[in-house]
Order: structure tokens, then sequence, then C-alpha cells
């Protein structure tokens, strides 16, 4: 059979406010990044934007806030959103990225109709206070077992390419292996020169062995997704994550960061003779 590729959207509907100091993260306001910040995308626009991402094939549409976590006010904005593009684009999945979540938070964003949670390690947990001292890494295993104890989708991963090293990244993939996740979104360090980090030190055969290697150590996923920075990593060479275990990939522009058009992804897909999924179980 076939494979079939998912295609995700990703939509800021609220960016650039966060007072954490993650250091790979251009929304943190530490950093002073040249980047839009608002507190609060109008639902009218969310709603365009999901009509787009359907019409070019995504299955997936997330709603990301900048932010720890949720407040109540955060959690009514995002249910609000969530109800409305539910209406008007039913055949969307709809996820939810809002950072730290407790089971109570969770169970009202599946009322509100959210199917799926994302929430990502980024890292291992002995590299993670070389990159966040203002939050630890186990809040973040607690959010993901939040997310599954609420019997919402589990989607979670991390980033590479912060200068950690190769036992740092077995180390997350085990843990990400732990929670069971359907969905991996891996993402490759994009650098800004806002930010303290150093530039990505990976090269494309590394990134490529990093996809293996996720597919390798977390095989009952159902999906492991090529996220932020593909472009950037993987240049004239981005259909080769396919062969290396990617069945996923985020179509538009990143949270701050451009991708390319949709369309072009599209033609790439076909070209490699690869459906586009139209439905997920
Ligand atoms: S908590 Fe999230 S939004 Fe805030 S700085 Fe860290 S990664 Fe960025």
């Amino acid at each position: 059979m076939k494979e079939k590729i998912f295609l995700c959207s990703i939509c800021n509907i609220n960016s650039g406010t966060c007072k954490e100091d993650c250091k790979f993260c251009s929304q943190s306001v530490r950093y002073k990044a040249d980047i839009p910040r608002y507190k609060q995308k109008a639902i009218e626009d969310i709603i365009q934007e999901a009509k787009i991402a359907r019409d070019n094939g995504a299955l997936g549409f997330c709603l990301v806030t900048a932010d720890k976590g949720l407040n109540d006010k955060t959690l009514e904005f995002v249910c609000n959103t969530a109800k409305a593009v539910n209406k008007e684009v039913p055949e969307l999945r709809l996820i939810a990225c809002n950072g730290t979540a407790t089971l109570e938070q969770l169970h009202t964003l599946k009322e509100a109709g959210v199917k799926a949670y994302n929430h990502n390690l980024e890292t291992s947990k002995e590299f993670y206070p070389q990159i966040c001292t203002t939050h630890s890494w186990d809040e973040r295993y607690e959010t993901c077992q939040n997310v599954n104890k609420a019997g919402l989708i589990l989607i979670s991963g991390g980033i590479f390419g912060l200068g950690e090293s190769q036992e740092d990244r077995v180390s997350m993939l085990r843990s990400l292996e732990s929670l069971n996740p359907t969905s991996v979104p891996i993402n490759f360090y994009h650098h800004n020169e806002a930010l303290e980090l150093f530039p990505n030190p990976l090269d494309v055969e590394e990134a490529l062995d990093l996809i293996s290697l996720t597919r390798e150590m977390i095989p009952n996923a159902d999906r492991i997704m090529v996220a932020g920075g593909r472009e950037l990593m993987f240049g004239a060479r981005q259909e080769e994550i396919f062969s290396r275990g990617a069945n996923s990939i985020v179509i538009g522009n990143y949270l701050t960061t451009n991708g390319r058009a949709m369309s072009q992804d599209l033609q790439m897909l076909a070209a490699l003779d690869l459906d586009v999924a139209k439905k997920v179980n």
C-alpha cells in the first residue's frame, strides 16, 4: 500500500509574548527578536488560515499560543477559537499547543472540540537546564502525561541542533517513546541572530539519520513529522525525509519563520508519487 503523508498547518494565535527563557525561542520577550508580537489574532483571520490549510490538503490545524502555559483568559480564547474553526472548517482535526496544562484545562479544551494536544519535550531531561532555566523538563513530561489521561491525542517531539549530544538525543527519544505519542514532530533549530545559541551545527546527513533514529526508537507512533526548520535544514534534499521514516510535514509558515508555498510541497509529494492523507484514524 502506498504511504500517505499527513499534512498539518500551524497558526500562531498569540505571538511573541512569552516571559520564559528557552534559548532557542524567538518568541521569548527576553531576546527582543524582530518578530510579530500580538496578544490575540482575530478569529476571522484564523478561520481564513484554516480554510487555506484545508484547501491545500491539511488535515491537522494547530492553535499555538506563546506562553509557558494556559491561564483562564488564554483557555477561553483557545476554546472560543476552536469552536469557531470547528463550525466553519469541520474537515480539520484541531490541535492545541498552549504549553503546560493541567488535566482540568485539557478536559475543557476537549469539550470545546480540540482533538489533540501538542507539547514537546524539546530535548533530554539532562540537557534541558542548559536551554531553559525558568521551568523544568519534568513539568513538560507531566503535561504530556496529562494529555494521555485526558484522552486527547498526544503529539510530542523535540528540537535537534541546540548543541545537545547524541546521548541527549537518544535520551529524549527514549522519554518520548515512554509517553506513547501518536505523532512525533521533530524540529531543526532555525537560528535567529537575537538568540544566544550558536547556529544549528547539524549537516544534512546527520539530520536524515536523526529522522531514521526517531522512527526506529518510536516504532509505535503513527506519524513522524518533520516540522520547523525543514526547508533550512534539508534544502534541495527535502524529499529524502520520506524514505528515512517521516510521513508527516508542516505546510505553510511556521510560528515566526516562513515556510515555502504550500503548492511547492504538494508538487514535491506528487513527484514522489506520495498521496496526501485524506483522513486520520
Ligand atoms: S515556553 Fe514556549 S513560547 Fe515560551 S520561550 Fe519557551 S518555547 Fe518559547
